[in-house]
């Protein structure tokens, strides 16, 4: 074998690749395409498509707004009590952007936690085009008893999922890295879970351009896989 074929790698050149990657990537624009509250609302499969879930009042309307560079894209604070829907955006062609509804509120009925589980259930387990669940949690509070049952639930489901910290601003530097390390340590007993914890703050545009880069990354696997 030629001693050309062997490219040395750089993780310097592939960071700034990808960085750039996932910038032209949320640049082309987004827009709503549609909500489902049940299995059979689901629009057919196309592009490749990441899913954010996350307690409600978590910050995931702010992000999907933060990373698509819309203010009003996903409504911020979604109304408790309201229809839960599965929201699906497109981000140019080659991407859709998926919110799941909220989960988590205080006292939320019984019914309404089985309503929740089975809309999400019915979208997991119907979506090849799945890339990857980017879950939500507050840097202020880490994962707390409200999100282990999820955490449970895409461990079950086996659909690859990655966390991302946020309302880092919240906290000094110091304590977020310390949050950072104490969930990834969390994390990586779970069989789902994509090792790398994200921190992010929608406030001050921290870590965007990294979680953008990190979605362009996986799209290229994805698509190299295939
Ligand atoms: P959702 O219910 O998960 O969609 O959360 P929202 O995006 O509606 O945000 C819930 C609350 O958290 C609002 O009061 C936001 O202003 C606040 N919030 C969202 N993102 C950030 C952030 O990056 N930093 C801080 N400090 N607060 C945030």
């Amino acid at each position: 074998m030629s001693e050309d074929l062997h490219v040395p790698h750089d993780d310097d050149d592939d960071e700034a690749r990808f960085a750039e990657a996932g910038r032209l990537l949320f640049a082309r624009g987004s827009d709503f395409v549609m909500g489902a509250a049940k299995r059979e609302q689901l629009p057919p499969m196309g592009a490749p498509e990441i899913a954010f879930a996350g307690r409600s009042n978590v910050g995931k309307s702010s992000l999907v707004n933060a990373l698509t560079g819309r203010r009003t894209l996903a409504k911020v604070s979604n109304t408790p009590g309201r229809t839960q829907q599965v929201n699906f955006f497109t981000v140019g062609k080659d991407l859709t952007l998926v919110d799941m509804p909220g989960y988590g509120f205080a006292q939320a009925p019984q019914a309404d936690v089985r309503a929740w589980t089975r809309l999400v259930l019915d979208y997991l387990g119907a979506r090849q085009n799945l890339a990857r669940v980017y879950v939500l949690i507050d840097a202020r509070h880490g994962i707390k008893n409200t999100d282990e049952p999820v955490l449970d639930m895409l461990d079950r489901v086996a659909v690859s999922y990655q966390v991302v910290l946020t309302k880092a601003d919240a906290l000094k530097d110091d304590e977020a890295a310390a949050r950072t390390a104490e969930v990834a340590a969390a994390v990586a007993r779970r069989p789902a879970a994509f090792p790398q914890v994200l921190l992010t703050s929608s406030r001050t545009g921290a870590g965007i351009p990294a979680l953008r880069a990190a979605v362009a990354r996986l799209l290229a696997e994805r698509a190299s896989a295939h």
